[in-house]
C-alpha cells in the first residue's frame, strides 16, 4: 500500500468512518461486508457483523484487492444507497439486489481505482453475468455519469428494480452525520 499514498488515505478514511473495521484474511477470495439490519424494533440501522473486508493473501495483488474493497466502503462514505439486507422478504430476491447493486458500484468505483493508481487488469470485479436480469443490468448500468451522484444511483437503482418486479419490499439506507437512515421513497 506504500506505493499507493492515496489508497492509504482511503484506508485511513474508511477505518475511521466505520470502526470497527475488521480485517480479516481469507486464503479464497477477497470480499467485503456490510450486512446492514434494522434492529428487532425497527428504530435502527447497523452492520451485524460489523464491517468487515476479508482479504485474499499471497497473490501479487493485495493492495489492489483491498483498494477493491475499499472502494466499495467509500461508496457508503459518500452517501450512496446501501441495501437494509433484512428488509428483503425473499433470499432470492435478496441476492439478487445484491449482484446488481455489485455491479453499480463497480462501473463507479473503477475510475476511482485507477486515480488510485492500480491497472485496470487489477480491478477483477466478479460480476456474475448468470442469468437474463444480470445481463440487462450490466446494459443498463453501463453509462456511468447516469447514477453518478447518490441520489440518481439510487433512482435508477429503484427504476431498474421496479421494471422486474424485484425488491418492492426493499429498503435502503444512506450513511450520513456517522449513522444509517432509511432513504425516503418520496
Ligand atoms: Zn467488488
Amino acid at each position: 500500500m506504500n506505493a499507493h499514498p492515496k489508497a492509504m488515505e482511503l484506508w485511513s478514511a474508511v477505518r475511521n468512518t466505520f470502526a470497527p473495521l475488521c480485517l480479516e484474511v481469507d486464503g479464497i477470495r477477497s470480499r467485503y461486508a456490510l450486512n446492514l439490519k434494522w434492529n428487532a424494533a425497527g428504530t435502527t440501522i447497523q452492520s451485524v457483523p460489523p464491517p468487515t473486508i476479508s482479504l485474499a493473501i499471497g497473490t501479487d495483488r493485495v493492495a489492489a484487492a483491498l483498494s477493491h474493497e475499499l472502494l466499495h466502503f467509500e461508496l457508503a462514505l459518500l452517501g450512496y444507497p446501501r441495501l437494509i439486507q433484512n428488509s428483503v422478504g425473499n433470499e432470492n430476491e435478496q441476492y439478487m439486489i445484491n449482484a446488481v447493486l455489485n455491479v453499480i458500484d463497480h462501473a463507479i468505483m473503477l475510475p476511482r481505482f485507477l486515480e488510485l493508481g492500480f491497472s485496470q487488469a487489477e480491478f477483477l470485479a466478479d460480476d456474475v453475468c448468470e442469468n437474463e436480469v444480470m445481463k440487462l443490468c450490466i446494459i443498463a448500468f453501463s453509462n456511468v455519469a447516469e447514477f453518478a451522484t447518490p441520489k440518481a444511483y439510487h433512482t435508477k437503482l429503484r427504476g431498474f428494480l421496479n421494471l422486474r418486479h424485484l425488491g418492492n419490499d426493499a429498503w435502503f439506507a444512506s450513511f450520513e452525520g456517522n449513522q444509517w437512515h432509511e432513504i425516503d421513497e418520496q
